[in-house]
């Protein structure tokens, strides 16, 4: 399938594989009350419900919880140092943090948002359908023997590019559950390893990510004792991440930050399928309302949000459709075609998407490593493009006018959500420094 991009400022920069910034038409005030939407607000708030309830298990299976009681959670760090390397020490840039989700524990991605929610609520659903848990009864019975049990004849299914996979089968395999991960052809051997010291089937495809979902969803509707977590529909995942926004809303309020019409929020999320930085972008709407603006970024060879949205259809568009590549070193985010799912809720509510070069991710993945010592691999680095895309390009000034933002920049809060690192192998981080300290130098 060739597909034509309708006329947009963009699309030349877009179809050559150019950084670049898209401003979403579509984007709709107080968008997140759109009765046409799949999902509600409310939904966000049963998610961080459901987290509160689940967290007395997630302590008991996860030791390294003990000090949040449960809470899978980050830490919001300010740029102080970060922000001069970058070239955002001006005042217009006004305060720049970053969400460490590279740090979360027990997956080390910000997919413990999503994947380990999932696997346990896809539990907590089949004990009480079994009689094991009454509905507000001692969750951490599902760590239970009888439980355990119980799950050991169950297989839990998902496709992924690698951080998914970590994550459902880190889940799955921590209540005794089977699991099986296909994984597509950029998934990082280490990644593959991981799962398979964890007990977790690891079956490889020889093609994308799209394509091992397909596998994975077709093998799973085979079998009625798998449970396939399904990236590209799941409303599970969607708001596992969702609640995420909450945890921001009580981190930006402690550290005396405002969030207004006067004193915009701006959010920059790399993005792959679009689960983790849909959900996420949701729940901040949920909670901020119009003073949050939602960027999403991929790389220049694998923009699907970027396109897809863009595009206007209704029927997905891939990154193929209008002659990119899909080839990145940001392995999170090597996914050619969106979720439908996603960008029908992002529709009203995504301010734009830009695209960024793998050079500047191991550029920017050595700067946050070196100034403030935090751990990025190379697709959660992507975010840091954000402010100067928003505050010095010509289409960010004009949206901000466009918005009657451009005298309030000062008064900004920009959030770099940073989703994955802590687990990279130190050999393979030591490279990705290497790599980025050489173009550094070069440049
Ligand atoms: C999964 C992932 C993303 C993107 O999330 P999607 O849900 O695929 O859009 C970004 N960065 C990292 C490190 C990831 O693991």
């Amino acid at each position: 399938m060739s597909v034509q991009l309708p006329d947009d400022p963009a699309r030349e920069a877009v179809l050559a594989g150019r950084p670049t910034l898209w401003l979403n038409p579509g984007l709709q005030a107080n968008g997140i009350a759109d009765p046409a939407l799949p999902v509600r607000p409310a939904q966000v708030r049963d998610a961080q419900a459901n987290w509160q309830q689940l967290a007395p298990v997630l302590q008991h299976c996860f030791p390294e919880l003990a000090e949040s009681a449960g809470a899978i959670q980050s830490r919001l760090i300010e740029a102080h140092s970060l922000r001069h390397a970058l070239g955002y020490e001006g005042t217009e840039y006004g305060r720049v943090f970053v969400k460490a989700d590279g740090d979360l524990p027990v997956a080390g991605s910000i997919k413990a948002r999503g994947g380990v929610y999932e696997v346990f609520m896809h539990a907590k659903g089949m004990a009480e359908q079994r009689g094991l848990l009454t509905p507000g009864g001692d969750i951490t019975v599902l760590a239970g023997d009888q439980a355990r049990a119980l799950f050991a004849r169950h297989t839990i299914a998902v496709g992924s590019t690698g951080n998914l996979g970590l994550s459902v089968g880190i889940a799955a395999r921590a209540l005794g559950f089977r699991a099986v991960v296909h994984m597509s052809a950029d998934a990082k051997p280490w990644k593959v390893e991981r799962l398979a010291r964890l007990g977790v089937e690891v079956v490889r495809h020889p093609a994308d990510y799209t394509t091992a979902v397909e596998q994975a969803r077709l093998a799973a509707e085979a079998d009625p004792s798998m449970y396939f977590v399904d990236d590209e529909r799941s409303e599970l995942l969607f708001f596992g991440y969702s609640a995420a926004a909450g945890e921001l809303a009580t981190q930006l309020e402690r550290a005396g930050i405002t969030v207004d019409e006067g004193h915009p929020l701006f959010i920059y999320l790399p993005c792959g399928i679009g689960g983790a930085p849909g959900g996420v972008a949701y729940g901040l709407k949920a909670v901020f309302g119009d003073a949050a603006h939602a960027f999403f970024v991929e790389p220049v060879q694998s923009p699907c949000a970027l396109v897809h949205m863009m595009s206007g259809s209704k029927e997905p568009v891939s990154v193929y459709d209008v002659g990119l590549s899909n080839r990145t070193e940001a392995d999170g985010m090597a996914v050619a075609r969106m979720s439908a799912f996603v960008a029908e809720v992002m529709r009203p509510l995504l301010s734009g998407v830009f695209t960024v070069a793998d050079d500047d991710l191991l550029r920017w993945l050595w700067m946050a490593g070196k100034t403030q010592s935090i751990r990025l691999e190379p697709s959660a680095a992507a975010g840091f493009a954000g402010p100067r895309f928003i505050v010095d390009s010509p289409r960010g000034q004009a949206c901000l006018k466009a918005h009657g933002l451009a005298d309030k920049m000062a008064q900004a809060t920009h959030v770099v959500w940073t989703t994955g690192g802590a687990f990279v192998p130190e050999a393979q981080y030591q490279q990705f420094l290497k790599r980025g300290g050489a173009l550094i130098e070069s440049a």
